[in-house]
């Protein structure tokens, strides 16, 4: 196996857990709390204050977010493919064990019994009475470890995303974001904005902007800590994004996502999994890695996945 491209499996991963670890440090903050709770910034699980809603973790460990992406790798390693139906069942098995931080989409999705026959049915039913209006970042949050796959990317993150999220905003997101995770692990490559706005435009219009709101030079363009629209699929895509095509390492576009406050944990869940898969396991200071409350299972489970992806 060439060891580039283990790297950047393991960065991948290790990049998204570490994210949404160190997210969880100002999630749901504006930027202004940010810098009252962080004066010198957020750089560390250590420093993460332990309010009513933070002190529910152990410092450096992830939220729901990455607990989804789990189930994903799980799945993956059980069948030595993904299976939609298969990755709904452990949805639903981690459901049922009452997991903190989960959003209330993604909540009331897996709380209908026929989920796991017909996931995207149900999945469809709870966003048509949303209005078709629910377009939140359950799926994006987990949708690294589909750009893994050694091809069928774009089918296989659009069918996983449906499982709860239907908006063709949400699965546009897990396109593009999956596909920029393919593409920098197997290729090395940052794909150019214009190809992601074709991608974009195959699901929904209202994804372009966003993209061009990426080549502003500031993160401040995307208001990630407004609080009315902080878990938009669009922004998290948009965050992580933006990281990436912006910063130099890991830690740079990493901590710059983190400081933003907003869906903090989410925003860099994602943002993590691409620098990660940009940098490399390498590229990640090993404070970050060692910190990490269950290092030690997702060491485990990103080797037997590696086992399944690369034989
Ligand atoms: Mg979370």
């Amino acid at each position: 196996m060439e060891d580039s491209l283990k790297d950047k499996f393991k960065g991948t991963l290790f990049g998204q857990a570490i994210g949404d670890a160190l997210g969880l440090g100002t999630e749901f903050m504006t930027k202004a709390e940010v810098e009252k709770y962080y004066p010198d910034g957020l750089a560390d699980y250590s420093q993460i204050v332990q309010d009513c809603h933070r002190g529910r973790w152990r410092k450096g460990d992830w939220t729901d977010d990455t607990d989804m992406m789990m189930c994903i790798v799980q799945a993956i390693i059980d069948d030595g493919e993904l299976r939609p139906l298969s990755v709904a069942r452990n949805f639903k098995q981690w459901f049922r064990r009452g997991p903190m931080g989960i959003g209330r989409h993604t909540c009331n999705v897996l709380s209908v019994a026929e989920f796991l026959e017909k996931p995207a049915a149900v999945a469809e039913k709870v966003w048509e009475l949303s209005g078709k209006r629910c377009a939140a970042n359950g799926g994006v949050m987990r949708t690294s470890v589909v750009g893994l796959l050694g091809e069928d990317v774009e089918r296989h993150a659009a069918d996983i995303c449906r499982l709860t999220h239907v908006d063709p905003r949400c699965v546009g997101s897990c396109a593009i974001v999956s596909l920029m995770v393919h593409s920098l692990v197997y290729k090395d490559e940052i794909l150019p904005i214009e190809t992601l706005v074709e991608v974009g435009n195959r699901y929904d219009k209202r994804i372009e902007p966003y993209l061009r709101m990426v080549q502003e030079d500031s993160l401040d363009a995307l208001e990630l800590d407004d609080e009315s629209t902080m878990g938009y699929t669009l922004k998290t895509m948009a965050a992580g994004l933006w990281s990436l095509y912006h910063c130099s390492s890991f830690e740079e576009g990493l901590l710059a996502v983190v400081n933003a406050g907003g869906d903090a944990d989410t925003n860099g869940a994602v943002a993590g999994s691409l620098l990660g898969a940009r940098f490399g396991y390498e590229g990640i200071p090993v404070r970050f890695i060692e910190g990490l409350a269950r290092k030690n299972v997702l060491e485990g489970k990103a080797e037997s996945l590696l086992a399944v992806l690369l034989s």
